[in-house]
């Protein structure tokens, strides 16, 4: 019997989680039983908890897009009781239960090892959320854009996608741009390696142009929305833009002119279903590059019961950096 965060609906069709006991037998098949150490709490999880964005399918439902822990039982060949693990991605916590529990039992084909240089605390102060910031920034250099080029802009900076690209952008030698929402995070920005901070709200400001002038190499950007059509009239010639996520929103509206005029390539990242040998490259890449002390002040701990409240939290874009979660009891 182990804690879990449960989310299902009450009698009055309302979605709801509260922590409780579960049985082994209730977790659904898989061929790896891992003890969940630490968890992520990312902006799919705030969906998941309060039963938006039509994630969740079936209930009950155990929430957590990510974790880390140690293999308790292991039915394939890449596993051995008691290795140090990674899951990301592959709709746990979605159309799959997740992290949100101090046992999880996946497919051995989600997991990724540990890498040496990480403990499970920093691997979920990374989480999915570092993971999908490097490979945007992967993607970024495939596409040209070397620390020559120009600055790069990051939106949602002090969101967990936006500080992480911030931080791992700053040690690969990129000047950094950071457009935030929130003022008061500049100085913490500024730490992880951002060289300038924009106020979103200037950014926002529509042009009412199809083109402004030139002003980064290359964007990454988390939020979408109003701000990615006024992020894409500033892109350099030649420059590229890392759609990764809607926490401004999913529709945008733009006109071709950064295309055809100035060479501009929008692509997209998904994280969640990388292939094995890719996140394993880049969990390595993001271990030699991630300074947890450095990002420490970015981190903030909870226990499954504050979840329901985070989730709230993240919706409304009120958390800063990673909350990383401990299923242990307080
Ligand atoms: P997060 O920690 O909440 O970060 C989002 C940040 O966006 C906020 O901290 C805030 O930053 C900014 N923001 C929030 N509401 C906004 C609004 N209305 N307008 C403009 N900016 C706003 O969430 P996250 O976990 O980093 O995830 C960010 C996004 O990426 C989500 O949409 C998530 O689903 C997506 N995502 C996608 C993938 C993938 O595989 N493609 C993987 C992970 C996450 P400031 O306060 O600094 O402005």
């Amino acid at each position: 019997v182990f804690r879990a965060l449960v989310t299902d609906r009450n009698a009055s069709g309302e979605i709801v989680s509260s922590v409780r006991s579960v049985e082994d037998a209730e977790l659904p098949a898989g061929n790896v039983l891992v003890a969940v150490e630490w968890a992520g709490f990312n902006y799919k999880d705030g969906l998941a908890l309060t039963g938006k964005g039509n994630i969740v399918r079936a209930y009950p439902h155990v929430a957590g897009v990510d974790f880390a822990g140690r293999v308790i039982e292991s039915r394939n060949y890449r596993y051995h009781t008691g290795q140090a693990v990674i899951l990301t991605g592959w709709r746990v916590g979605e159309t799959r239960w997740g992290g949100f529990a101090e046992r999880a039992r996946v497919d051995a084909e989600w997991l990724v090892p540990l890498p040496r240089r990480l403990s499970s605390r920093t691997a979920m102060m990374l989480g999915t959320a570092g993971l999908t910031a490097m490979l945007a920034i992967n993607r970024l250099k495939e596409d040209g854009v070397t620390p020559n080029r120009g600055d790069i802009l990051v939106t949602g900076a002090s969101g967990g996608v936006g500080s992480l690209a911030v931080m791992l952008l700053a040690r690969l030698g990129y000047r950094v741009v950071a457009v935030t929402g929130r003022p008061e995070q500049s100085e913490h920005l500024a730490r992880l390696g951002a060289s300038e901070i924009i106020d979103r709200r200037e950014l926002l400001e529509p042009s009412g142009k199809g083109l402004d002038g030139e002003r980064w190499a290359a964007a990454i950007d988390p939020v979408g929305g109003p701000l990615l059509t006024e992020v894409l009239k500033k892109i350099r010639y030649g420059g590229a833009v890392a759609s990764i996520g809607l926490a401004g929103g999913a529709k945008f509206d733009g006109s071709v002119l950064p295309f055809i005029l100035r060479n501009v390539t929008l692509f997209g990242i998904d994280s969640v279903m990388q292939p094995y040998e890719a996140r394993v490259a880049a969990w390595e890449r993001m271990a030699s590059l991630f300074v947890p002390a450095a990002y420490e002040p970015m981190v903030s701990e909870a226990r499954l019961e504050d979840l329901p409240a985070e989730a709230e939290s993240i919706l409304a874009g009120g958390v800063a950096g990673r909350v990383i979660v401990n299923p242990k009891p307080a």
